[in-house]
Formats: C-alpha cells, sequence, structure tokens
C-alpha cells in the first residue's frame, strides 16, 4: 500500500483487495483509490473517509519514514482499472520501484564509504611495515595500511560499478518507455531483480565494511556508521525479499520469451569481449580476460538451470540466489571493462584529467581481480544442486 500526497491535507490511498466472491488467488485480486476525505460532486470535500492509521510500527532503521498498520473498516474504495487486474497494476508500479530500491542499495553504500574514507585518513594508528614509514617511526593514518585499503577499494569498486549500472537501467528503461524499444525492454525486465536482489545485498555488506573501519568508533552512535546499516537492511526486504527476487530471475525472467532476454544479455557481453578483446595486452589481461571466464561461468550456470528448471525444479532454485549474485558480478564486470576501455580511450586521446583516468582504471582492476573471480565459487555452488539443501526433513534442523 503506498500514500501519495498530494497538495494540502489531501491524501488517497492505492490499496489491493479483493472483491467478495471474486476468484481466489492473486486473480482475485484488484487495485483501488482509497482517499482520505470523500469528494462531493461538486469537487468539494466531504467527510472523512473510514481510514485510520491503528498502529505506527517500530522499526530497526529508516525512522524518517512511518511505516503504518492501516485500518480500512468500512472504508469507501474506488476500483482503478479492471476487476481482478489489482497485481498486474501494482507491478507497474513495483518494477521501477525495484530499480529505485537498488539504487537505494548502491547510494547507502556510497555515503558509508564516503565516511570511511575521510575517517581512514583521519585516524591514526599503527605503523606501516613498508616505504617510507619505519617500523619504530610515527603512527600512521589507517589508509596506509594494507587491510584497510582492501575494504576501502571493494567499496569503492562496487559503488563506483554500481553507480554505472543502475545508469545503464535507466537508459534500458527510457528507451523502452519513450521508443517502445522490445529489446530493451526484455532486458531491463530481466535485469530487474538482478540490480534489486544484487545492488542492495551487496550495499548492505559495504555499509558493513564502512563501518568496520571505524573499529570501535564504528560501533558507537555518536559516529553515525550504524545508521547507514540499520537503514540499507530493509532495501534487501522491501518490494519483494531477494530470495523471492531470485525466484523471480531464475523461475520466470531466465526462461522468458523462450530465454530470448537472457540469450541477448549473454550475445552483448560476448560481443563486447569480441570487439574489445585482443586489442591491448594489459587491457586484456586485467578487463577482458576476467570477464570472459566470468561469462563463460554465467552460461555454464544459465544452462544448468535451464536443464533443471522444469525437470527437477529443486535442483534450480537451491541455486537461484548464487545466480542472481553470479549475474550481478558479470554485470559490474561489464560496467568496468567498458569503463576501462572509455579510460584508455581518453587518456590515448590526450586528456588532460588523467589521474581521474587512471584512478578509473586502478579501480576497476580491483574489481575485476578480486570480486569477479567469484563466480566461479557460485558455479560449483549451484552445479551441486539441491541435495545438501533439501537433505533434512524438517524435523531435523
Ligand atoms: C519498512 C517497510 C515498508 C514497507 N512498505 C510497504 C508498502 O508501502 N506497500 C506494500 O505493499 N508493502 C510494503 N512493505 C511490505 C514488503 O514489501 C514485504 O515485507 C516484502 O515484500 C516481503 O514480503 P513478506 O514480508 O510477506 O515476506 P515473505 O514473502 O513471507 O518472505 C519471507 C522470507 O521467505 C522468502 N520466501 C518467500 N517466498 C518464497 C519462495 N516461494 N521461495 C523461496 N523463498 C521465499 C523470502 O525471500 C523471505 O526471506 C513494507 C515492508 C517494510 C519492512
Amino acid at each position: 500500500m503506498a500514500a501519495i500526497p498530494l497538495p494540502g491535507k489531501r491524501f488517497f490511498h492505492l490499496v489491493l483487495a479483493k472483491i467478495v466472491g471474486g476468484p481466489r488467488g492473486i486473480k482475485g485480486v484488484s487495485l483501488f483509490i482509497v482517499p482520505k476525505f470523500i469528494v462531493n460532486a461538486d469537487g468539494s470535500l466531504g467527510p472523512r473517509n473510514r481510514v485510520s492509521v491503528s498502529k505506527i510500527e517500530q522499526k530497526m532503521g529508516i525512522h524518517g519514514n512511518a511505516t503504518c498498520v492501516m485500518n480500512y473498516d468500512a472504508a469507501t474504495g474506488f476500483l482503478l482499472g479492471a476487476a481482478g487486474k489489482g497485481m498486474r497494476a501494482m507491478f507497474t508500479m513495483m518494477n521501477e520501484a525495484r530499480l529505485s530500491v537498488g539504487a537505494q542499495g548502491m547510494a547507502q553504500a556510497d555515503a558509508a564509504y564516503q565516511n570511511a574514507l575521510e575517517y581512514a585518513k583521519t585516524r591514526l594508528q599503527g605503523r606501516a611495515v613498508t616505504g617510507a614509514h619505519p617500523p619504530d617511526g610515527p603512527v600512521v593514518p589507517l589508509i596506509v595500511h594494507p587491510d584497510i585499503r582492501r575494504s576501502l577499494m571493494d567499496q569503492k569498486s562496487f559503488v563506483e560499478g554500481a553507480r554505472a549500472l543502475i545508469l545503464w537501467g535507466a537508459q534500458l528503461l527510457d528507451r523502452a518507455q519513450r521508443r517502445q524499444d522490445k529489446d530493451a525492454e526484455g532486458l531491463i525486465s530481466l535485469l530487474t531483480p538482478v540490480i534489486k536482489g544484487f545492488l542492495t545485498d551487496v550495499g548492505y555488506d559495504m555499509t558493513i565494511k564502512a563501518q568496520q573501519v571505524y573499529g570501535g568508533h564504528g560501533y558507537i552512535e555518536e559516529w553515525g556508521m550504524s545508521q547507514y546499516t540499520r537503514d540499507a537492511r530493509v532495501a534487501m526486504i522491501y518490494e519483494g525479499a531477494n530470495g523471492v527476487q531470485a525466484l523471480d530471475l531464475v523461475g520466470r525472467k531466465l526462461a522468458q520469451d523462450g530465454g530470448k532476454h537472457m540469450m541477448a544479455f549473454l550475445e552483448l557481453v560476448t560481443s563486447f569481449c569480441k570487439a574489445h578483446g585482443v586489442q591491448d595486452k594489459a587491457y586484456d589481461k586485467d578487463f577482458f580476460e576476467p570477464l570472459s571466464k566470468a561469462l563463460r561461468d554465467l552460461q555454464a550456470a544459465g544452462m544448468y538451470l535451464m536443464q533443471h528448471g522444469v525437470k527437477t525444479p529443486n535442483n534450480a532454485l537451491a541455486g537461484s540466489y548464487d545466480f542472481m549474485h553470479m549475474f550481478g558480478h558479470v554485470c559490474l564486470g561489464l560496467m568496468w571493462a567498458m569503463t576501462g576501455k572509455a579510460a584508455n580511450a581518453a587518456l590515448a586521446a590526450g586528456a588532460t584529467d588523467v589521474a581521474f583516468y587512471e584512478t578509473k582504471l586502478a579501480t576497476g582492476r580491483h574489481y575485476m581481480a578480486r570480486q569477479l573471480p567469484a563466480t566461479a565459487l557460485y558455479l560449483s555452488r549451484i552445479e551441486t544442486g539441491a541435495d545438501t539443501v533439501m537433505a533434512l526433513e524438517a524435523a531435523n534442523f
């Protein structure tokens, strides 16, 4: 249920509800517009509708947003669209909302990272092990330490890759909606659960990494880092929990339109690799080879899931979450390979902002070397099927 504020004190709610005597299940769900005030025939405001808030929920985070239990007892609602088509109407809103929630995952990770970076540059702790910092020398800022750098590079490379993916998604959505481009529509439909599920899961992990950079201060409210983890947590749950995103990806989107959109994605990455590989040895080694390897893992996993989807669905669905993450990594690998190519081209063309492009290349290399190889682990998990997952009786857990 979403409340949409209008100017002044007028509100209405969009409510999914069933019409008495209608079909069972989701086919019986319709969408209603339920105003706060009944509007008179002349357009003036009439009496209050019987809509009320019975409770404001106590939540783990996002305290700036009131989540309420609403009562609609004997309230008047007006059917919006056709009876029984409520779920379809809701998904019009929800598909875009899922992309926005994916952007939340990225944005929360980015805000947490910016804080962690600042802290790492200013907090003095420990001594450097190499370079101009002798072991008995003065204490150094955290950012000197390799393990802190690992964490910051993980955060930076995720955030920048994720931002590129969000922008690509927005572009596909524009093409689908403004140019009625069916290929773009199919692709963004396939990518929606990946963008939502992967970016919010990893975005949350990154807020934890950022919090960890603060050590004990990360756990103390005064420093504000726990708020990022609390606020980011809900993005993995609302607009469809991430397990349901994985189910949507493997159970529906993968085989949608005869698997056409999945094939289009694989073809897109393959063509990129073909067109841009074997040009520059350093680029090939750092970007093209890891992307090609991850693509092969994704193809093998997709094949496994397609083969098992109908015959032994447990085998396919036990790997659905891994597949969603694997797919997310390949998307970010593609974003970084494209970014790396653009950065190289800009440098070759004599761009003046050399540090900017070299930083992009170094950040992309980190993602390709340290994050993208995770696809091999996901593939091996997927190929184990459901044997261990389904082994125990519920009573034996
Ligand atoms: C702060 C907040 C604000 C919200 N705002 C709104 C709102 O404005 N409007 C609105 O309509 N809703 C809203 N929601 C509800 C939200 O969309 C749901 O809580 C969310 O989609 C998860 O659904 P659920 O709670 O029914 O969990 P369930 O569907 O019961 O899922 C529970 C767990 O089981 C898993 N699961 C469920 N089914 C399957 C399956 N078939 N296979 C494998 N795993 C499965 C899920 O991944 C999840 O981990 C809000 C929720 C929160 C927390």
